[in-house]
């Protein structure tokens, strides 16, 4: 897919106290932008809250659980105090519970999956419609372990099962906001090095957010509603 250059947007990233969703926010203010990083406790977002020192007026922090809903609707609320407008939304946070078998899925750990990686995204995509610019962009960080097309095994359903509702989500989100032409993609980041990695990962999170942001900026309104991965490959369902 073809790339064109960046020009400094206005962006927010959910999840960005760690992981790939605090280099999303250092790529994102490298590049020029101004960035609305938000998590569940920014008091304690250290990495965080030594950017907004460095990045001056261009990061605010803003908390977030995106587990519930009246969080999505204080920040909708938050927001316009802190900036005008979205060019860019990235659902970025997510949860994995590991070790599950079957015959021992716990039912709270498919709900709270379900919650933070399916339901998630789609509320609060749908509470901050309103702030989204036309033209502007949604890229919801899916996985490949959500592809139907590409199961393997019985591993890690819950999350499985809750990515691939999120690609749903993300399938239905490009259909409602295709008339004021923002595009919604879901992107896997490849596995990649961080808690959620873990010690095996063969990517580095700079590598990966690289690669999801130059996939981003080669997205146009014709390829909204598709699954692609960090270097822009299409994926199957
Ligand atoms: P990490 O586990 O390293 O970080 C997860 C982030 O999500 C943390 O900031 C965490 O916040 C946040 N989060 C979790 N639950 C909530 C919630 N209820 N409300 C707000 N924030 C929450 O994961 P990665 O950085 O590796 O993953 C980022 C995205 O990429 C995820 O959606 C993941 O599914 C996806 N992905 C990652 C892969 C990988 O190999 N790393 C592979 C495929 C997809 P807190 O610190 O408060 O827990």
């Amino acid at each position: 897919m073809p790339t064109a250059p960046r020009t400094p947007r206005r962006s927010l990233v959910t999840g960005a106290n760690r992981g790939l969703g605090l280099e999303f926010v250092r790529q994102l203010l490298a590049h020029g932008d101004h960035v609305v990083a938000t998590c569940r406790h920014p008091a304690r977002a250290n990495a965080l809250n030594r950017l907004v020192g460095e990045h001056p007026g261009r990061l605010h922090v803003l908390p977030l659980d995106l587990a519930d809903a009246r969080s999505h609707a204080e920040l909708a609320r938050e927001l316009p105090l802190v900036i005008d407008g979205l060019d860019l939304l990235i659902n970025n946070a997510g949860v994995l519970h590991s070790g599950e078998r079957f015959g021992h899925v716990p039912p709270a750990q498919l709900d709270d999956s379900l919650r933070t990686n399916a339901s998630g995204p789609f509320l609060l995509t749908q509470a901050l419609a309103t702030h989204l610019a036309d033209g502007g962009k949604v890229a919801n960080l899916s996985s490949v372990l959500g592809s139907i097309g590409s199961v393997e095994g019985f591993h890690t359903p819950s999350y499985a099962m809750s990515k691939a509702a999120q690609n749903m989500a993300t399938a239905l989100l490009a259909r409602a906001l295709h008339e004021r032409s923002i595009a919604v993609v879901a992107l896997h980041p490849g596995w990649v090095q961080t808690d959620m990695g873990g010690s095996g990962a063969q990517i580095s999170a700079e590598s990966s957010v690289r690669g999801l942001l130059q996939t981003i900026d080669g997205v146009r309104l014709a390829d909204t509603g598709r699954f692609l991965d960090w270097q822009g490959t299409p994926l199957p369902w």
